[in-house]
């Protein structure tokens, strides 16, 4: 017999933010399907007439299209909303079967009042393996409201169906829901999918997460933070799952090669912001800086009122900061030195051991040397590193009474890239100034 074509979908609700753990099940229903040359297909379950809101829809397309999870319907998404009457009519045909009832205009399925209370369901889920769930612990329970709208064990099971999904991959929050649908499945004589439960991702506390205090928004937390589809993909992927190497880092085309559900952990996973932060660092440092430097021109410009910056000048000041940098959102932070001169404060001039005569001399020592220094030599760090070193040694001075000071005359920050770096990304021209305002003030 031929193999079935592998069909998954990803059945958000538009009724809130599209949150971490949307993108890890879209993640994961992505993944089993490409693994698989299968389809994966994407349904709004906007049946909450008053909760759902086109905003939402925009928030879940947009976020899952940055993660590049993109779904086969495109342009041709499965809305609810759009199929009551499907829903209606095969809860009354349920009545028909015997297998459910009308009571205050609502339909109820016969679960509790079949007759077989004592019959156990079990249905082997593809990552916590065997589950039994004993009727007796499931009332009847309503499939289509009095309002006519199906409630979402109908609508699930029947949509599933129509869309042929072979594989339903869904977060343990679902767990207890399968036994009604297998119920439903199995009164309707319909074929069952495959059931896979995915574990929650909670707080680091073990608390679960919340839309009101924990990053979960992927869009406000994550794409506006600065972070990186290409991190939170790889970090998503090993919330929940072991590539069994001890390789950590997969890109999505990557992962579609090795990905299976039978490397899924049945236990909760813990999300780590520091740990993203240490995928989304690595992914940014495979960015090219010219690229890097387009993304945060803007922001920069806005930020420090500037008209024009030179890009070339941009790529070295980024290349400086994305070692230092866990997100984009970084590169433009505590880089104003760059492009504005530095605001002083005469206290942090001279280093805690250091004293004022020996600043001014370590400094009236650098400015000498880095005057001689051509510019050619001026475009190796080492270089200028050897020259503060003779600044140094040139007088019996400390490391503090030449680096402190240089560092703090070329920033103006407390902490900062290492004077060298500093010097060669403002140039000569630049960093003398700025050494020589230093000087005057201090003398
Ligand atoms: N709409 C449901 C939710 O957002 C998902 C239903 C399912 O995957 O079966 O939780």
């Amino acid at each position: 017999m031929e193999k079935q074509q592998v069909v998954t979908r990803f059945a958000p609700s538009p009724t809130g933010k599209f949150q971490l753990g949307n993108a890890r099940t879209a993640l994961f229903n992505y993944l089993f399907a490409r693994h698989n040359n299968g389809r994966f297909l994407l349904r709004i379950e906007d049946t909450d007439r008053a909760r759902s809101s086109d905003e939402y829809v925009k928030d879940i397309s947009e976020s899952l299209l940055w993660l590049g999870l993109t779904w086969d319907n495109r342009n041709n998404e499965h809305y609810q909303s759009k199929r009551l009457a499907e829903y209606q009519k095969i809860a009354h045909k349920l009545v028909t079967l015997g297998h459910a009832y009308e009571q205050e205009g609502a339909i109820f399925f016969k679960v509790n009042s079949s007759g077989k209370e004592e019959e156990t369901i079990t249905f082997t889920d593809l990552i916590h393996g065997k589950v039994a769930t004993k009727l007796a612990h499931i009332e009847d329970f309503v499939i289509l409201k009095s309002d006519n709208y199906p409630t979402f064990h109908l609508a699930v099971v029947v949509d599933d169906n129509d869309m042929g999904v072979t594989h339903v991959i869904r977060g343990d929050d679902h767990l207890s829901n399968t036994p009604k649908h297998i119920l439903l499945y199995r009164a309707l004589g319909w074929p069952m999918p495959h059931w896979g439960h995915l574990p929650l991702i909670l707080n680091k506390d073990k608390t679960k997460m919340s839309k009101r205090k924990d990053p979960v928004s992927v869009r406000d937390d994550f794409m506006r933070k600065g972070y990186l589809p290409e991190a939170l993909v790889n970090y998503l992927a090993l919330l929940g799952w072991n590539p069994k190497t001890n390789e950590e880092f997969f890109r999505l085309d990557e992962l579609v090669k090795i990905f299976n559900l039978k490397n899924s952990q049945k236990s909760n996973a813990v999300f780590d912001i520091e740990k993203l932060q240490h995928f989304n660092s690595h992914y940014l440092r495979k960015i090219p800086l010219a690229q890097i430097a387009n993304t945060v021109a803007p922001t920069i410009k806005e930020k420090l009122h500037l008209k024009e910056i030179d890009n070339t000048y941009l790529q070295k000041v980024c290349a400086l900061s994305v070692e230092r940098a866990k997100t984009m959102a970084d590169l433009s932070e505590e880089i104003d030195y760059f492009f504005l001169s530095p605001k002083l404060n005469y206290d942090d001039i001279v280093f805690r051991s250091s004293t004022l005569e020996k600043t001014i001399l370590g400094l009236t020592n650098a400015l000498k040397k880095l005057e001689a220094l051509s510019k050619k030599n001026w475009e190796t760090t080492a270089e200028l590193r050897k020259c503060l070193d003779s600044a140094v040694n040139t007088g019996g001075l400390g490391n503090g009474d030449v680096f402190w000071p240089v560092r703090y005359a070329l920033s103006g920050a407390i902490n900062s890239p290492k004077p060298e770096e500093l010097l060669y990304v403002l140039g000569k021209d630049e960093s003398l100034r700025r050494i020589r305002v230093v000087l005057d003030l201090l003398q």
